[in-house]
């Protein structure tokens, strides 16, 4: 390949295939062999899948010789959730539950993304069945963040984000509750994206909260993201997820700053409350900040909004995702899927003991919280209540969204934190204070890098929200932000000068392109 894999961009590799400037085979190998080099110490996987990946590439570099047209993201390496079904792969959700469980067919954002010519590197590590914010709750193996080998990747989306960063892959699929891809985002530097409710479709992904659960991507630039969208919603809704609805494939457009989405004269709201908060670190109030400023610099107004509201949302998810995990995961009985007891002598102790040594801990903790509210007595004490606020933080935003066209907020309260350093679930829970309302209230939302922070040099973000089904001003916006912190972790990535590897911590913990660390520290 002309160009060291890791600095290409999606779209860059997908031209570079379609243009004949190198074969989806030799991009191939290269994913292969960044995992190689870079998995032992990052371990965003659980699953990696050479021989799925190059017979993929295979077929486009056949289709490509007999003189057909390729499709979008022919040749882009992906890595796809291990709640993500996906043929010739096992779906393990990252429980000793599934842990060998055959994925019977593929789920539809995972086959939209193959049809999208992209190639299957892997299955990407979580938090077991997406519950938690750090990834270290895999019954497999914890991921280290790129940036710092000690620190968590985020999660549950963490192996996705971390495969990212990494400069593995330049695309990955993530599934967002509570905020599962744009916090991992965060933590990592990369860009993360939930679309509305219902914009893309579910089925085949392992349920978690139904009425919470959205799929979205992961990229290292907007443009990135934005094209992994196109090929989500392209095909239309899915007959197969009752939630999924019509969305028009105009992502890549409103990257390019085409389309209805003009920045320039549109209003950003600003949540006072939430850039005053407890918990929020100066440094990250500094990146969101910083996102303002280009906002501001590329024309838009911005104005202060309220979401009276919002504080409810953490509570409200507590009781509202736990109630709906505990009725998703009741299939998993020892019976119909995934681990077995053996040598059990009747069904209810099979059930009972695979259900007690199949599910890790946090598992269990949701799954027992989610029994207990939803019995009866407890039920219209709390399961009424949070559905009460979820109606109020709704009509919150929709208020919201009569005053401005997106709102700015940050996407986590710090910076990525230590392996096993928050070890009280509650605290846990507190780092999604500023996603989960999304979740409640089924707007999208994207995390985009602004730089790396002062205190800490770790990434920062921003996080961009839009009216339900608006979800091309994410995009839109997101590409100002970008553009006006200086392309921040993407530095690189699709630039001219390519030679600004966006691998961070690079020399430090990689081995591998010292010149990205000095060019992220300009940015804080
Ligand atoms: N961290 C949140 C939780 O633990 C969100 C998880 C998710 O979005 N899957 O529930």
């Amino acid at each position: 390949m002309p160009q060291s894999y890791d600095t290409l961009s999606a779209e860059q590799i997908a031209a570079g295939v379609r243009d004949g400037a190198f074969l989806a085979v030799e991009v191939a190998r290269a994913a292969l062999e960044a995992v190689e080099a870079r998995e032992p110490e990052v371990q965003a996987f659980i699953q990696v899948t050479p021989e799925l990946a190059l017979a993929a590439a295979e077929r486009i570099d056949a289709a490509r010789a007999a003189g057909e047209t390729l499709p979008p993201l022919a040749g882009v390496p992906l890595a796809i959730k291990d709640n993500m079904n996906l043929e010739g792969t096992r779906t393990t959700c990252a429980s000793r539950m599934l842990e060998s469980y055959e994925s019977p067919y593929t789920a539809t954002c995972a086959a939209r993304m193959l049809k999208a010519g992209c190639l299957p590197i892997g299955k990407a590590n979580m938090d077991e069945f997406a519950f938690g914010s750090s990834t270290d709750t895999s019954a497999f193996h914890p991921t280290n963040n790129p940036w710092d080998l000690t620190r968590v990747p985020g999660g549950s989306s963490g192996g996705s984000a971390a495969a990212v960063a990494a400069g593995m892959v330049p695309l990955a699929l993530g599934s967002d509750t509570g905020g599962s891809i744009r916090q991992p985002a965060a933590l990592c530097g990369v860009v993360g994206m939930k679309p509305t409710y219902g914009a893309v479709s579910r089925y085949g992904v392992v349920a978690f909260g139904s009425s919470l659960d959205q799929v979205g991507p992961f990229g290292r630039t907007v443009a990135d993201v934005a094209a992994a969208m196109d090929a989500l919603v392209a095909g239309g809704r899915d007959p197969y997820d009752s939630t999924s609805q019509e969305v028009a494939p105009s992502f890549a457009a409103a990257a390019r700053g085409e389309g209805a989405v003009p920045v320039a004269g549109r209003r950003v709201g600003l949540v006072p409350a939430f850039m005053e908060a407890e918990g929020l670190t100066p440094e990250v109030r500094a990146g969101v900040e910083r996102a303002a400023a280009a906002l501001d610099a590329a024309g838009a107004e911005l104005v202060e909004v309220d979401l009276p509201h919002v504080d409810a949302a953490i509570a409200a998810y507590y009781v509202i995702g736990p109630a709906e995990a505990f009725s998703n995961l009741a299939r998993f009985d020892g019976i119909r899927y995934g681990y077995q007891e053996p040598g059990c002598t009747s069904l209810a102790r099979q059930s009972a003991l695979s259900r007690a040594h199949g599910f890790g801990a946090e598992a269990k903790r949701r799954q027992l919280l989610g029994a207990y509210l939803l019995s009866s007595g407890v039920y219209d004490r709390y399961y009424y209540a949070a559905q009460k606020a979820r109606t109020l933080i709704t009509a919150d935003y929709a208020r919201a969204f009569e005053q401005v066209d997106v709102i700015l907020m940050p996407a986590t309260p710090h910076a990525a934190f230590r392996h096993g350093e928050i070890s009280d679930p509650t605290a846990m829970y507190l780092s999604d204070m500023y996603t989960i309302s999304l979740n409640i209230a089924g707007n999208g939302g994207i995390s985009v890098p602004v730089g790396l922070g002062e205190s800490s040099g770790l990434p920062m973000a921003a996080q961009l929200v839009a009216p339900a089904f608006a979800d091309e001003r994410l995009i839109a916006f997101a590409a100002a932000v970008e553009r006006g912190v200086g392309g921040a972790f993407a530095a690189g990535v699709g630039s001219p000068e390519g030679a600004v590897v966006p691998v961070p911590g690079s020399a430090s913990v990689l081995g591998v392109a010292p010149a990205f660390a000095g060019k992220g520290g300009e940015l804080a």
